[in-house]
């Protein structure tokens, strides 16, 4: 097992976190991520964005800066249910593991 399936779920709420805020898009995520200790190459990251746009919690489309276009994400009604829900999943195990209880 790699650290990436053990922190796969943590960084697809994160994305998700963000997603809810403002839209995202790739490059943009990878720093944040980064800036969380997360090293996440696009090769990596993509997918993960696809996942979340495939199960209906993201989408996307492409917005065009001067020559270059960039896929911009954004959350949807069910990402946000989806969200909303694992917060309260997050806040049990933020409970169990770092408050001792
Ligand atoms: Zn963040």
């Amino acid at each position: 097992m790699t650290d990436k399936d053990l922190y796969g779920g943590l960084i697809r709420l994160h994305i998700l976190h963000h997603a809810a805020e403002e839209p995202i898009f790739g490059l943009g995520i990878i720093e944040e991520l980064r800036r969380h200790g997360y090293e996440m190459s696009a090769g990596t990251l993509y997918p993960m964005l696809h996942g979340l746009e495939k199960k209906g919690y993201l989408i996307s489309r492409h917005e065009r800066t001067g020559r270059r276009t960039r896929r911009i994400y954004e959350i949807t009604k069910q990402g946000r249910v989806a969200l909303a829900q694992a917060r309260t999943k997050v806040r049990e195990l933020f409970g169990e593991l770092i408050e001792g209880y």
